[in-house]
């Protein structure tokens, strides 16, 4: 079967980069390469260097009713945060079998061994994002700074 693969373009701005995925169920349709690869994961798209992220790597799946990820993984560097927005599923921490579904946050260190199927009748929605463990020196309202100018839309 050959599938015709959308591959979305970012727009850059100065100062950001803006892609446009669609709504969740088009997500499976829509796929980006893995750069260092070259490969094509059914159902996953690659956000780094499409937008130019420069602190971390986030990907955008969907996975179908039944699929699992193929192998095991473990990480150098990186943490993970899976964050789940539609279906129901499982993942596998170290041999340790955990339900998620919609709403469900999971975050995962690098060392940790893998895994995560659907177990749902839907499509399993998700984000992954990887940044390098311990790399975080300030956060929330600590790394913003209200600027003086008011919102403007016009
Ligand atoms: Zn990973």
């Amino acid at each position: 079967m050959t599938t015709e693969i959308e591959i979305p373009t970012a727009k850059n701005y100065p100062n950001a980069s803006v892609a446009h995925f669609g709504p969740l169920e088009k997500w499976k349709e829509t796929r980006v390469p893995l750069k260092q690869t070259g490969d094509v994961y059914p159902g996953k798209t690659w956000i780094k260097d499409l937008l130019g992220l420069t602190g971390l790597e986030l990907s955008l799946s969907s996975m179908p009713a039944g699929a699992s990820v193929p192998y095991e993984h473990i990480h150098d560097q990186n943490e993970e945060l899976y964050l789940f927005l539609s279906g129901k599923g499982q993942m596998k921490l170290d041999n340790k079998i955990i339900d998620v579904e919609a709403g469900s946050v999971v975050r995962v260190d690098p060392a940790a061994v893998r895994c995560w199927r659907n177990t749902g009748t839907a499509d399993l929605v998700h984000i992954v994002i990887q940044a390098k463990a311990g790399s975080l020196m300030q956060w929330t309202a600590e790394d913003g700074t209200i600027t003086s100018q008011e919102p403007n839309w016009e």
